[in-house]
């Protein structure tokens, strides 16, 4: 029943175990799939913005290569064909042609072209300048003094003369609040976060908004690292720790294709795994009910089986002891016999004695005092040869009435004789008063017989031979051995 009791514990355990393996399994899963799913809508939302901005610059080059065939055209007007409404829309600081040497050509913010500075070194019009493929570059975030502090990111793309020469760039600063807000609202469950990184590490935008990580290269931390090591894929996923506020979150990115932009959307993993703990603390907390009553039960079981044990030991006592005397009964004595003649059988070296006692006079005893007092000297007489036995392997047995029968293992006749004296004299010691026999005390007869192997073909051989020695022990007046 215990068995059965801790299989069915086990199994319990190992069913709730695998469950929620498989339910934590199929959770990361889903909130892999749920990550994937807001990164790819970023990255297409960023991907769509960038094309009409790419759009907006091309137009500029196409405005600024075809001027209008208007002579006298006033400055006013110029700007609006040259830059229409796009320089005006939100976010977007300045638009403005660079010539071959980075000096301004035009600009959507009027300057005098004296005061105008050289950009020949920035990194936006240099990549033009060394290679006419870049298509669309998209500059680190930069602090443009444009009125105010702004930080920005500059959109460019290569001017080219006729013969494909480098003619300068046309370039247009967009306010990284547009990626801000572009992020702002989305959903991202408690401690979420949205991203906008560049492949060589540089922080673009982060939602929480943190003023202080806009710009900042994080090329040289463990997730950069990570992240580097898949960027062959252009996608990925993997579970790390912030390096801003420390918290383990579920991080998937995606490159903005032809840019080297990467989107990332970070979902915290206790929020990922909240239901899932909750139904992990129910589950240990039922396990740990299941495993309280499994215990009672298994406990209570124990202790009736010990209970059983030794209602049956006492039983297996009871059914081999004499009820009178306490020594071993008629039964257990049988039984002890045929195991010691076996044993002898199987060992050449073995050997045993039996005394066969008979108390003397007996029925005169209890014709004299009465049957129950006959009883009580029964009881001396036979704690009288219990405790007169020299070895705790010598074993006393009720024969039946008034006669004892002790099984002397290892024990020659000569040792038993000496044994049988040492009884008789025992219980004639006990001075159990006894008016109708000749000494006046009880005493008793007893017959010695040992194994001899040349004699003896069954137990009964043994005892047979006793029990003649006793008769001849009675026949010699009583009160003493007989071998
Ligand atoms: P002997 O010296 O030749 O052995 O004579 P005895 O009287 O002892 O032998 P006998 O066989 O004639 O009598 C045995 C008596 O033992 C008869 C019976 O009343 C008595 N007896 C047998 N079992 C019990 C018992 O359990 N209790 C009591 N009180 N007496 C018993
Ligand atoms: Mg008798
Ligand atoms: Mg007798």
């Amino acid at each position: 029943m215990a068995l059965v009791i801790g299989i069915s514990a086990l199994m319990v355990v190992a069913v709730c175990g695998s469950t929620l393996y498989q339910s934590y399994h199929q959770t990361s899963l889903s909130a892999v799939d749920n990550a994937k799913n807001v990164t790819l809508v970023a990255q297409r939302a960023i991907s769509r913005n960038l094309e009409i901005l790419s759009l907006s610059l091309d137009t500029l080059t196409y405005r600024y290569q075809h001027p209008l065939p208007v002579r006298d055209l006033s400055e006013n007007r110029r700007q609006a064909y040259l830059f229409g409404g796009t320089a005006n829309a939100r976010h977007i600081s300045v638009m403005a042609i660079l010539d071959a040497d980075g000096k301004v050509k035009a600009s959507s913010r009027r300057r005098s072209d004296e005061t105008s500075p050289v950009y020949a070194d920035r990194a936006y019009f240099t990549v033009h300048r060394d290679s006419p493929d870049v298509g669309l570059y998209v500059s680190r975030p930069i602090s443009a003094s444009l009125g105010n502090e702004l930080k920005v990111v500059v959109l460019s793309k290569r001017l080219a003369r006729p013969d494909g020469s480098f003619d300068g760039v046309v370039v247009m600063a967009l306010d990284l609040a547009y990626f801000r807000e572009l992020f702002a609202g989305l959903a991202l469950g408690p401690d979420g976060v949205i991203s906008l990184y560049s492949d060589d590490g540089v922080a673009y935008m982060r939602i929480p908004y943190r003023e202080s990580v806009i710009g900042s290269d994080l090329s040289t931390s463990d997730n950069y690292q990570r992240v580097k090591s898949m960027l062959s894929k252009d996608d990925g996923s993997f579970f790390s720790h912030s390096r801003h506020d420390g918290i383990k979150r579920l991080y998937t990115f995606r490159r903005v294709p032809n840019t080297s932009l990467l989107v990332f959307v970070g979902y915290a993993e206790s929020a990922i795994f909240k239901d899932w703990y909750e139904a992990l603390y129910s589950v240990l907390l039922s396990l740990a009910a299941f495993t309280v009553v499994c215990a009672v039960l298994m406990s209570s079981i124990r202790q009736e089986f010990r209970k059983r044990v030794s209602v049956e030991t006492q039983l297996n006592a009871l059914v081999r002891t004499d009820g009178l005397t306490g020594l071993l009964n008629r039964r257990a004595l049988d039984e002890l016999l045929h195991a010691t003649w076996e044993r002898c059988q199987r060992n050449v070296t073995s050997t045993f004695s039996l005394l066969f006692i008979d108390v003397d006079y007996f029925k005169t005893y209890n014709d004299t005092y009465g049957h129950k007092s006959g009883d009580k000297a029964l009881q001396e007489v036979a704690r009288a040869i219990r405790d007169n036995l020299p070895r705790n392997t010598d074993c006393a047995a009720r024969y039946g009435g008034e006669e004892f029968v002790v099984l002397l293992d290892e024990t020659t006749e000569d040792g038993a004789m000496l044994v049988a004296i040492r009884l008789c004299d025992a219980i004639r010691a006990s001075r159990i008063e006894h008016q109708s026999s000749p000494l006046q005390t009880l005493t008793a007869s007893i017959g010695v017989s040992g194994y001899r192997r040349d004699r003896h073909r069954r137990i009964e051989d043994v005892v047979n031979a006793a029990d003649e020695a006793l008769y001849r022990a009675k026949h010699s007046g009583r009160n003493c051995a007989h071998l």
